[in-house]
């Protein structure tokens, strides 16, 4: 098998038998990363500082001092801000954005020795399904190259798809870690709200967003999130609890697993050949010794718009800090400081974030804060309430990622209903906190790719990792890589 279609884990041993070097390791992907930069899937590349974490990460192995991540070149989504680099969330706002600090997910990777490949396109801002409202230009699916890649984190899923990367991060405010796993082919988890620190993560909807692991494998996750978890004081939302070491409970036995199956994952608006093929990943649970249970979410159906009441609102809120004086794009011309700010945000800001914008002020303005947003936090309790008591009847739900593979470009962007559609079953879990995970189950008919998604009890990543990694085991989805790469 060829070197870049390694595992994480595969690397680490060839790193720690020195067979490779860091340094060797990583000009592999830059140079893969250039050879297939008509995929548009990073928007910054700095092979002078990867290349000299590499060489610190080679003196740190020859010192035995490596960990499982040391010297390993990974991509990270343009979302995390990263000392002395550029850091643009996919927007023209912050095209000339060059971040002072690292964010925690940043520094944690940088502790343990792991390369900075480089930065991945985005939807702005991390709205969109689809990558396709990135200032910089969409995204290639790597499978089909008329379609996206999903969004937001379409840069990090066509990366690793395309063995650009042996992993990335991704952020999931509704789905952008889990959508575009499912459409590029590739495992990814969004872990619980809380679970690994925002700080010096651009904030989209802040009671949402949560940052994961997009990699090969589940057990490639779960070396990621060894390294991403943890509780960290400079983000007030992070929660004190001990990380486990996820690889540990990856073997465990699935005899016993209940897995729950809601009615309304499975109804109108799935893809026959989607519903197929999670159909087939069950009965391969079915066979490592879990058994079905039926459980319902009913307000799942209230998801949607009661996220796209809720994550507006806050995204108002933490945008209004693009103003043109502090950091990021300023108009050029302007008379007065209105004019600064509203020149500066009118020309900085792409369609999809206005909107938002709009809708968001609009829900918490005065005489509509109760009818809107008070009443989408109520149905957030509701829907929360919905997975509490499935989780009487089972260990994990299982359902599709998304309802439908890959699309082509342009399909939906006319249509933000379509668009916003791509994240039915994936939404409700942001807006209850729990983690989430989609992991290669299939293709359909024009090799596009299917994700199965397993749900899982608040802060149970481990029984998610397990459970996806149980299934690797016996399936080779997860290892097929597109044509051409
Ligand atoms: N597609 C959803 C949106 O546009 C989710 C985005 C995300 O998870 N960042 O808001």
């Amino acid at each position: 098998m060829s070197l870049y279609r390694s595992t994480l884990a595969g690397l680490y041993k060839l790193l720690k038998k020195k067979e490779i070097s860091s340094q060797e390791l990583t000009q592999v992907y830059l140079d893969r990363i250039e050879a297939h930069s008509d995929l548009n899937a990073f928007v910054t590349v700095d092979r002078t500082r990867a290349l000299a974490q590499a060489q610190a990460a080679d003196a740190r192995l020859h010192a035995g001092t490596g960990t499982p991540l040391t010297g390993i070149p990974l991509a990270q989504k343009d979302i995390f801000c990263t000392e002395g680099l550029l850091t643009t969330c996919g927007s023209r706002m912050l095209a000339n954005f060059v971040a002072p600090y690292d964010a925690t997910v940043i520094s944690r990777f940088n502790d343990a020795g792991s390369v900075l490949l480089g930065k991945t396109n985005m939807d702005e801002f991390a709205m969109g399904s689809s990558n396709e409202t990135s200032f910089f230009g969409p995204v290639l699916n790597p499978w089909d190259r008329r379609c996206v890649p999903g969004g937001s984190s379409g840069g990090s899923a066509a990366a690793v798809a395309a063995c650009l990367a042996p992993a990335a991060t991704g952020t999931d405010t509704g789905g952008s870690i889990r959508q575009p796993a499912a459409l590029s082919g590739i495992t990814g988890l969004k872990p619980s709200y809380g679970r690994v620190s925002r700080f010096g993560m651009i904030a989209f909807a802040s009671s949402l967003d949560q940052a994961g692991p997009m990699t090969r494998s589940a057990e490639d996750a779960a070396l990621m999130l060894n390294v991403m978890a943890g509780f960290d004081p400079r983000d007030s939302t992070s929660v004190d609890r001990p990380v486990p070491d996820y690889t540990r409970t990856l073997d465990e036995p699935l005899a016993g697993l209940r897995i729950g199956l809601p009615r309304e994952y499975f109804g109108h608006g799935l893809a026959a050949e989607v519903g197929r093929a999670i159909e087939a990943a069950l009965e391969q649970y079915r066979r490592l010794g879990a058994k079905t249970v039926d459980v319902s979410l009913p307000n799942s159906g209230l998801a949607i718009p009661c996220y796209y009441v809720l994550a507006p609102a806050e995204a108002s809120s933490n945008l209004a800090r693009y103003d043109g004086v502090r950091y990021g794009y300023r108009a050029p011309e302007y008379a007065d400081l209105w004019e600064l700010y509203s020149k500066t945000r009118a020309q900085g800001f792409g369609a999809e974030v206005k909107r938002r914008i709009m809708i968001g002020t609009y829900a918490l303005s005065a005489g509509y804060y109760d009818a809107y947003y008070l009443k989408a936090q109520k149905l957030r309790r509701l829907i929360s309430a919905d997975f509490a008591s499935a989780f009487e009847h089972c260990d994990v739900i299982m359902g599709p990622t998304s309802p439908g593979t890959a699309f082509e470009f342009g399909s939906r962007s006319g249509d933000p209903v379509a668009m916003y559609l791509s994240d039915i079953y994936t939404i409700s879990v942001n807006l209850a906190g729990l983690p989430g995970m989609s992991v290669p189950a299939g293709f359909d008919s024009g090799n596009r790719p299917i994700g199965l998604q397993i749900i899982g009890r608040y802060f149970d990543e481990a029984k998610l990792l397990n459970v996806a990694h149980r299934f690797q085991q016996v399936t080779d989805w997860h290892l097929r890589v597109p044509e051409g790469f």
